[in-house]
């Protein structure tokens, strides 16, 4: 047996592990890269993949880097079936045509740019909505703990991974040369006590494990103190008169910052006059599938949901749409807060209201996710004094406030607590999802603790097994 590194190794983004037994070659995950322009390069060199000769593709959850290449590989001739959870498949539909989307406006702007500078206005999208459509028929939803068997001598379970509505640790049964052996891939793993999910489920047993890495370096802080710290950044900027802009990724973030949001209400830390403004067409929709799969969501939720309380929902709560709509949000001065994707700040709306805020002493920005190297998100939380966006120098004004006990990752201690029901001392551990930084100290804390074999693939790696 084979495995190939095609992304998140060395760094967080483009999942995508091609595993190839005596009897089939499939991927687990086909995510998109993200970050600087040397990573986004990936996204364009198919040879890796070889698509046509992928049999099946198993997808952990819906996050575009996890999944954002899928209509990429359609393209160039995958034509086997992909296997997700039901509410993974739900929320890849809005996903994927969401991330189509972004790539055609992306391409026709870069096309106008270089029209415009006298050049032959030659830039493709990655790929169209046409593309991602295609994506759909193929999706074969699977649930929690039911054991399916996608090729012959392969068994695959699904287990909750407890980090986005879902999202699944990959368990794999192999029969491959006389031999059996189990592989298991974490995905990204949730944070215990996380508002809505579930608990990351444990597991006992491995051969291989491919576990992520994102926050191998350090734990968060308590979820108690994420919520004052939101509140605190409300007060500032309600009693100046400014605005509040979360980037979030419209999956999982946004609603859990709608649920802490419900929290701070009933606490009387939310004022009744500010409006909170979910201005993402694409969370919109991802909220009412999380409303269409209350199963999948934790008890505390769920009893919540019977006595007739939406943690979901605000009183102030506006939805809007359409861009007009979007644009009056920066035409009122009035304090508000603003939950906007991308999560990163790299594109999508958030982009223009950060131009219109990030500059005003008395706002604030709030990171609630993990920002990718070279990504804005990740400039401004590093301290960055100015940020280019849309050819133009906005200063950082703003108070910035970046709160991680909202993760939907599990910080070191978890990632750690988690591991520590394994018992098969003999297992190897490959890290990926992670900075190599982060990796090297997770890595040194798994060998003192459990004495696992740990190693850290690198980009392209082939793994023998
Ligand atoms: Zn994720
Ligand atoms: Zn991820």
């Amino acid at each position: 047996m084979k495995i190939q590194f095609l992304g998140a190794a060395r760094t967080v983004t483009g999942s995508c592990f091609i595993v190839e037994t005596d009897r089939a070659r499939f991927a687990v995950d086909c995510g998109m890269h993200q970050g600087s322009d040397a990573i986004e390069k990936r996204n364009r060199d198919m040879t890796p993949y070889d698509p046509a000769r992928i049999d099946f593709i198993l997808i952990t959850h819906a996050h575009i880097d996890h999944s954002g290449l899928l209509p990429r590989v359609v393209r160039h001739g995958f034509a086997g079936p992909v296997y997700a959870t039901e509410p993974t498949g739900d929320l890849l539909e809005i996903l994927l045509l969401d991330s189509a989307h972004i790539q055609e406006t992306e391409a026709a702007g870069r096309n106008k740019r270089l029209l415009r500078s006298g050049q032959k206005g030659d830039a493709v999208a990655l790929y169209t909505q046409k593309d991602a459509r295609a994506v759909l028929p193929r999706i074969r939803r699977q649930k929690y703990g039911e054991a399916f068997s996608p090729a012959p001598g392969l068994t695959v379970r699904f287990q909750d991974a407890g980090h986005i509505l879902g999202a699944a640790v990959v368990e794999l049964f192999i029969e491959d040369g006389g031999s059996s052996q189990k592989l298991v891939f974490s995905g990204d793993i949730g944070r215990p006590n996380q508002l809505l999910m579930k608990d990351p489920t444990s597991l006992s047993d491995a051969d291989y494990l491919f576990m992520e890495s994102t926050y191998g370096n350090r734990n968060h802080k308590g979820e108690l103190e994420s919520l004052d710290e939101l509140g605190e950044a409300i007060a500032y900027s309600y009693s100046r008169g400014e605005k509040v802009i979360i980037p979030a990724f419209a999956v999982e973030r946004t609603q859990e910052i709608l649920y802490s949001l419900h929290l701070l209400m009933m606490d009387g830390r939310l004022p009744s006059d500010m409006p909170v403004y979910l201005d993402s067409p694409l969370a919109i929709k991802a909220t009412e599938i999380f409303r269409r799969h209350q199963g999948y969501l934790d008890a505390e939720t769920q009893a919540l949901l019977r006595k007739g309380e939406d943690p979901l929902n605000l009183a102030q709560l506006r939805f809007t749409a359409t861009t007009e709509e979007s644009i009056a949000i920066n035409e009122r001065r009035e304090p508000a807060i603003v939950i906007s994707a991308s999560g990163m700040a790299n594109a999508g709306r958030i982009l223009h209201h950060l131009r219109h805020n990030l500059w005003r002493t008395g706002a604030s920005v709030v990171f609630v996710g993990f920002q990718a190297q070279g990504t804005s998100g990740r400039k401004i939380v590093d301290g960055a004094q100015k940020i280019r966006i849309f050819n133009e120098d906005i200063a950082v004004g703003a108070r910035v406030f970046t709160i991680n006990g909202f993760s939907a990752h599990a910080g070191q201690s978890q990632l750690l607590e988690w591991l520590s029901s394994f018992k098969n001392k003999k297992m190897d551990v490959f890290l990926v999802h992670g900075e190599n930084s982060a990796q090297k100290i997770l890595a040194s804390q798994i060998r003192e603790k459990f004495h696992f074999d740990v190693e850290i693939p690198d980009y392209l790696d082939v793994l023998q097994l």
